[in-house]
């Protein structure tokens, strides 16, 4: 029935005879669709507006509390998005263009209306407002996740920080980046990448109120713009709650994805007064958030600043960080889980700063990545942990393989098998005392060449071992195809296990499928008691955690290897 999406209307016209006309040439039966509300007066208009959603305003230009274009600007102060048919007494052509100017859709002179004209302009001026609001949403919006663009916003963001200032507010914005976006997308395809990214934009939504903004800024990178900032809104759990929701798998198609994300914060009047310069301090938050690691937020504070001008120091440091023997080796164990004795030791790189001290690979990696000194480093790596391993095998306290980490730069290599033969060789470590780890994207791409490198070092009798496993895909046919000796279950599935929630269930599977397999499965990241009698209980063969051990120096590693072998105890110690 016609009512049911009646159009409505608000005639706004204090001369009785004009507001019957209008009256009866609605009110013809092919003009069922309209539902007519009057209002005399500006005032009784605006009432009007408050009170109801209209579709279109009739709007007379003369009224006794206004006159002229004022009452399109206070009609549409009121509801910006209604449009606007202003009818006037006089056929004036200026008059007209500066109607349509104060954002009136269109204009009728009053005693040469009949029926279809006024019916076809309040149509029209729907129709015209509805397209408007299209263009102004395509240019607004991201196409793939119907989110804010970064121009909106921008927008949105002046928008918040003028109101906040006025009201004594704050407002948070939250720089987000995905951990592993680029690597799904590069191996499996943009088709499951775009929609991934809608999947996570989803998420973002359902964690955040009404009135906050969720903007795609471009590639994997959000933001958030959260308003009324007061005590209770409180902005780092909102935080925590968007972490823990990406962190969630995804299921798309017939793939079983795991990203993170990284927050970076910065707030309004805290961090800065202006957009740009709270734009920039989220951002500078961000950096800082991922440099510590994945899943996990931080606070813009002014140090980063100082720490960003630092960045570009430790850049050009880092050149000479090798030739001025500053890159040590620290050792953390691996025990096994029924009689507690270490296993084996991972060698872990850190840059002993001449004046800042230790700094962590998640600080410099990525810039040895980047400069391509990772090659050449990871050399150095590899070399001395052999030498250090054949020195406590020959010492008589050797125990298990010797661990290193590998990057997928180091494995590009052309003849990178041959460099690890040389160390073997040179060094005289046994092959079968060398472990190498590699992340599981390093297996999805480029298929073909990292299997003959991985084939040589099998024959070599080299183990490989796949790092920090499930974060990027569940891709068990990977590991039987490449005949992986050693499973290491992610950190972040172990820091939960003992939680509600899908980790305990993907490290149960995830053990369940290696001893299917024939793969020796460690877990990571064990921090507590109750993780270790999980996984316990689970049947995973080694553990690896500051439970037992952080990670320590070579020489602290021998006091525990030579005290290992004197007493046959395991020791809970604490290193860096
Ligand atoms: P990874 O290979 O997964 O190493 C484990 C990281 O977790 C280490 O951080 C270790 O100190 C830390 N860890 C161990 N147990 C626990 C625990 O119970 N709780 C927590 N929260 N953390 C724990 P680290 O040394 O900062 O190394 C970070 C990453 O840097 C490594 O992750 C590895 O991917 C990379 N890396 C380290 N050394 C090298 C290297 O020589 N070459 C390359 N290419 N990468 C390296
Ligand atoms: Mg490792
Ligand atoms: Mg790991």
């Amino acid at each position: 029935m016609a009512w049911q999406k009646a159009t409505n209307i608000l005639l706004v016209e204090d001369n009785p005879g004009d507001v019957r006309l209008v009256e009866l040439m609605l009110n013809q039966p092919s003009n069922s669709g309209f539902q007519l509300t009057c209002s005399n007066t500006m005032a009784e208009a605006i009432t009007a507006i408050s009170n109801n959603g209209f579709d279109v305003a009739l709007l007379d230009m003369s009224l006794p509390d206004g006159e002229g274009i004022e009452n399109i600007t206070r009609i549409k102060s009121r509801a910006p998005l209604m449009p606007i048919v202003v009818m006037t007494g006089r056929e004036d052509e200026d008059f007209a263009i500066n109607a349509v100017k104060a954002g009136a859709q269109d204009y009728l002179v009053k005693g040469q209306i009949d029926e279809l004209q006024l019916t076809r302009a309040l149509h029209y001026s729907i129709e015209r407002k509805n397209l408007q609001e299209q263009i102004t949403h395509l240019a607004n919006h991201d196409q793939l996740t119907g989110l804010a663009n970064r121009g909106l916003f921008r927008m949105r963001l002046e928008h918040a920080i003028s109101c906040a200032g006025r009201r004594d507010e704050s407002v948070a914005v939250l720089y987000i980046d995905l951990d592993h976006f680029k690597s799904i997308n590069d191996s499996l395809g943009h088709a499951i990448g775009d929609k991934l990214l809608s999947e996570v934009s989803s998420r973002f939504l359902e964690t955040v109120r009404e009135i906050d903004t969720v903007a795609r800024l471009g590639g994997d990178e959000f933001a958030i713009i959260l308003e009324n900032i007061t005590q209770t809104y409180n902005v780092a759990a909102i935080a925590e709650k968007i972490i823990e929701k990406i962190s969630q798998p995804f299921h798309i198609d017939d793939h079983v994805l795991h990203v993170g994300c990284s927050i970076g914060i910065a707030l309004y009047p805290h961090c800065g007064q202006d957009v740009d310069t709270i734009i920039n301090n989220a951002d500078t938050a961000l950096y800082t958030a991922k440099a510590n690691g994945r899943n996990q937020h931080q606070f813009y504070t002014g140090e980063m600043n100082q720490q960003s001008v630092e960045k570009l120091n430790i850049d050009s440091e880092l050149k000479d960080a090798l030739s001025n023997n500053e890159f040590v080796l620290h050792y953390q164990p691996k025990y096994d889980r029924i009689s507690g004795t270490i296993t084996g030791n991972e060698a872990l790189l850190r840059w002993n700063h001449p004046e800042k001290g230790l700094i962590y690979p998640a600080n410099f990696i990525p810039l040895l990545e980047k400069n391509g000194l990772i090659s050449e480093v990871g050399q150095w790596v590899l070399e001395s942990a052999c030498k250090q391993q054949v020195l406590w095998e020959d010492a008589g306290l050797g125990v298990g393989k010797i661990a290193v980490n590998l990057s997928g730069r180091q494995l590009a290599q052309r003849d990178f098998n041959n460099l690890v033969a040389d160390v073997i060789s040179e060094t005289g470590i046994k092959p079968g005392s060398l472990e190498l780890e590699l992340t599981e994207t390093l297996l999805i791409q480029d298929t073909h060449s990292t299997m003959t490198i991985l084939n040589a070092f099998k024959s070599m009798g080299v183990s490989i071992a796949i790092d920090d496993f499930g974060t990027g895909y569940n891709s068990f046919s990977y590991l039987k195809k490449f005949l992986i000796d050693t499973l290491k279950i992610d950190q972040s599935f172990i820091k939960h296990v003992t939680e509600q929630g899908s980790e305990a269930a993907i490290t149960t599977a995830i053990i369940g499928l290696s001893k299917d397999l024939g793969i020796n499965v460690v877990a990571e990241g064990v921090e507590t008691l109750g993780q270790l009698e999980f996984l316990q209980d689970k049947n995973v063969d080694e553990i690896q955690g500051y439970y037992f051990s952080r990670p320590v120096t070579a020489d602290v590693m021998e006091d525990i290897l030579f005290q290992q072998k004197s007493s046959d105890v395991s020791y809970q110690v604490n290193g860096d």
